[in-house]
């Protein structure tokens, strides 16, 4: 009789190697390894469903499941999982945790419209891209009564509500994944689930709801991935009372994109808002906004793209105006917030003219400029003179100087983007005034946050390098919790789990966070020079960075991070100006002196937040970039107090389609947000679990000498025994037995040859 061989997969090491091992032992001709379900790298790289038919050295004939019988080489194939594991719903379950087994399951899950699957504690959700009858009330009931069980953001939800309920610890759920993968509805479902457990009176949890519309309206964009893309990250916090009902709620956003105001990529739109308005405001207040149809702003027209289909933007704004009255915005509140929205329309159509030899710009005084200024509450030559002129710092005086027409340019701008945002945050101010609910209880929260994933593009650029180093922290979160979870298991079974490695990415955070050589801020002490230029900051970078094992330095101005979804090449075009986001003192002055409420409102808040002397220089504000980071570290600590649940979201193909499946593009998602992480750390483990009883039932008949006597954890022993399964290879617990990868599809393929 043969040995029989197990794969030799040493923690952390790759499955390729696995295979290897395994083909190796079939080389040898020992055992009857025909049949061997194997997965078979293709030459365009995907991987076929197979098995063996015969080996002879590195090389095996494979029969395909098309039928076609195939030679391979030991490299391209990797172990397949036996069939009973078929579309199992916690990817954990699979014996063989390859990539390209880890691949087929989501798919086999989601040809069936399964798109929720675990991957130990994390939910996944592939974006079905269409309607899936699996959230009605029946559902709600389903999960709540626990008569189902099936992975679902139901079920997350419902374990978060009851450990806040039994535990009193507050709970967060955090939901990412690229852009069109779902979180936003994601994060809806979530809700909606929570209002059913936890409402009240009805009031606060339709307003929540409405809250959802009105920041829709105004934090998100079509663009060219997602018709409805939130371009601001966000974090709802729910509260409870005693009971377990809804007693208020309150919303943090992040990182609004800015740029989108004056900049529209083509094919993409502005924020929905702007259309919205200019569709749906009835002819009264057209004609207070002196509002016209959206294709004549320049700030629009830039991308010939003003529809979006199936959606009626008119019908849009009526909606959009009963929210604001639900979440108690007033008419005149309201009124103010649409002259904003004008004004930023308005500015963009505001031209310059050449006033002297030396390339000096003036803004004319057409009835773009009147309206800007009309609706904003300033008499037109003031925003001449504001728009027309920069400072700079001479001495200790700040003197005006004339612009050129770019200077000019950049100043309108940086009005248009300062005043939107200044609304964004303003609104959600409001939103939050509703929504606040009185005396909070401890421990009687949930947060769920949307926030974009990890983002890797051709050309990545400032707005890329904060959002990765926010998803590196939140990363960090992931494998700590992960770790802490593990732990606890081990600890509760009396295991070793010294024996365990776990990554950690401190070492790539330091490289952002480290002062004073991080890259934070290297770019804050280069952003105050003067003459910096991005490319004197990539030569920073590299000059202190080097020898830093998780950065590249690069050609010319560009430098790479190595993140633990993979190596990111960052350009440092605007880099500099993005991180300082210079707001000119002559327009703050401005906005300070207007007539108009929200103005004023603005301006008081930037030279809130500035240091003293408020607007002596054009670069007053901590920079955008230390910004962030505060921002971040307050999110970090608040769920540091949560106990976290995670889901993430995958987007299943890039044309917005349902019922396809790309693969590559899914694998892509699987390893940027760290569920193939997930998986490495259980493969660095014992993954497979199963209680003594389970595993004496399932294997003890193999036994060649049998003693009825014997209990549960002797028979498993003689099983490992008899199998020679390395001490390595497995370790015994007080209840249950823990074996690494591998371990059970060798014991099952050999299961099925006796049976
Ligand atoms: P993200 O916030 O990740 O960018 P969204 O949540 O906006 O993505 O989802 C993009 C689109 O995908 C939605 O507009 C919707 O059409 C569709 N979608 C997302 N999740 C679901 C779901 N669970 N069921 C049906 N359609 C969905
Ligand atoms: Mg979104």
């Amino acid at each position: 009789d043969s040995p029989y061989y197990f794969v030799q997969g040493k923690k952390g090491e790759d499955q390729v190697s696995d295979a290897k091992a395994e083909v190796k032992e079939i080389g040898k001709g020992k055992t009857n390894w025909k049949k061997l379900r194997v997965w078979c790298r293709q030459l365009n790289g995907v991987w076929e469903s197979g098995a063996i038919q015969s080996t002879s050295g590195e090389e095996s004939f494979v029969s395909l499941s098309n039928g076609n019988v195939v030679k391979v080489s030991a490299s391209d194939l990797l172990p397949a999982n036996p069939e009973i594991l078929e579309g199992v719903n916690d990817l954990i379950q699979l014996g063989y945790l390859n990539e390209p087994s880890v691949l087929h399951n989501l798919k086999y899950r989601y040809s069936r419209d399964m798109i929720y699957s675990k991957a130990g504690p994390v939910l996944i959700a592939v974006n079905p891209i269409k309607d899936v009858p699996i959230y009605g009330k029946d559902f709600v009931t389903g999960y709540r009564e626990k008569t189902t069980d099936s992975p679902h953001v139901f079920a997350i939800a419902d374990t978060a509500y009851n450990e806040m309920m039994n535990g009193g610890v507050n709970q967060s759920i955090i939901i990412s994944g690229v852009s069109g993968a779902g979180k936003t509805e994601t994060a809806k479902f979530t809700l909606q689930y929570l209002a059913a457990l936890g409402g009240g009176n009805g009031w606060i949890e339709s307003k929540i709801l409405e809250t959802h519309f009105i920041l829709e309206a105004f934090g998100n964009a079509k663009t060219s991935r997602n018709d409805n893309s939130s371009r601001y990250g966000k974090l709802t916090e729910i509260h409870f009372n005693e009971l377990g009902k809804i007693s208020g709620a309150n919303i943090q956003t992040f990182l609004l994109e800015k740029s989108r105001v004056v900049q529209v990529p083509a094919g993409e739109r502005s924020y929905h808002v702007f259309y919205q308005l200019c569709a749906g405001a009835p002819p009264a207040l057209r004609e207070r906004l002196n509002l016209k149809m959206a294709n004549e702003y320049n700030y629009l027209i830039q991308s010939d793209n003003f529809v979006i289909n199936g959606v009626d933007d008119a019908q849009k704004f009526h909606k959009l105006v009963e929210a604001l009255g639900i979440v108690q915005i007033c008419k005149e509140q309201q009124e103010q917030a649409f002259a904003m929205l004008a004004a930023v329309l308005w500015l963009g159509n505001i031209s310059f003219q050449l006033i002297d030899n030396e390339h000096h710009v003036e803004a004319l005084a057409d009835e773009a400029l009147t309206s800007a200024a009309r609706l904003m509450g300033c008499a037109p030559h003031e925003l001449i003179q504001a728009l027309s002129t920069h400072r700079i710092r001479a001495a200790k005086d700040n003197i005006a100087k004339k612009s050129t027409l770019q200077q000019a340019i950049d100043t309108r701008d940086a009005l248009a983007k300062f005043i939107y945002a200044s609304l964004f945050d303003w609104l959600v101010e409001q939103i939050n005034k509703s929504l606040e609910g009185g005396k909070r209880c401890v421990g009687r929260s949930i947060s769920i946050l949307d926030i974009y994933g990890f983002e890797s593009f051709k050309k990545n650029s400032f707005e890329q390098f904060c959002i990765n180093y926010a998803n590196e922290r939140l990363q960090q979160h992931f494998n700590r919790h992960l770790f802490k979870l593990e732990q606890e298991v081990y600890e509760l079974e009396g295991i070793d789990w010294t024996k365990v490695d776990f990554e950690d990415n401190q070492e790539c955070l330091d490289l952002f966070e480290k002062k004073p050589l991080g890259i934070l801020s290297l770019l804050d002490e280069e952003s105050n020079f003067p003459n910096a230029t991005d490319f004197t900051f990539a030569n920073k970078l590299k000059q202190h960075l080097h020898s830093n094992s998780y950065f590249k330095g690069d050609r010319g101005r560009a430098f790479g991070v190595r993140h633990f979804a993979g190596e990111v090449l960052y350009d440092t075009n605007g880099f500099l100006e993005k991180n300082r986001d210079p707001l000119n003192s002559g327009l703050v002055h401005l906005l300070s002196s207007c007539s108009g409420q929200l103005p004023q409102t603005f301006a008081k808040k930037m030279l809130d937040q500035s240091p003293k002397p408020a607007i002596s220089s054009d670069t007053p504000r901590q920079s955008v970039g230390m910004q962030f980071k505060g921002q971040l570290f307050e999110l970090m600590h608040q769920l540091e107090n949560t106990t976290p649940h995670f889901i993430r979201c995958i987007k299943p193909n890039c044309k917005q389609v349902p019922d396809t499946f790309e693969d590559d593009l899914v694998l892509k998602q699987l390893r940027y947000c760290g569920v193939l992480e997930v998986v490495k750390i259980s493969r660095s483990g014992y993954p497979t679990r199963m209680t003594h009883q389970e595993f004496a039932e399932r294997y003890g008949f193999l036994l060649l000498e049998t003693n009825a006597s014997q209990d549960p954890l002797s028979i498993s022993v003689a099983v490992l025994k008899q199998f020679n399964v390395l001490p390595e290879m497995y370790q015994i617990g007080y209840t249950k037995l823990f074996l690494r990868t591998g371990q059970i599809g060798a014991l099952e393929d050999r299961r099925k040859h006796v049976l």
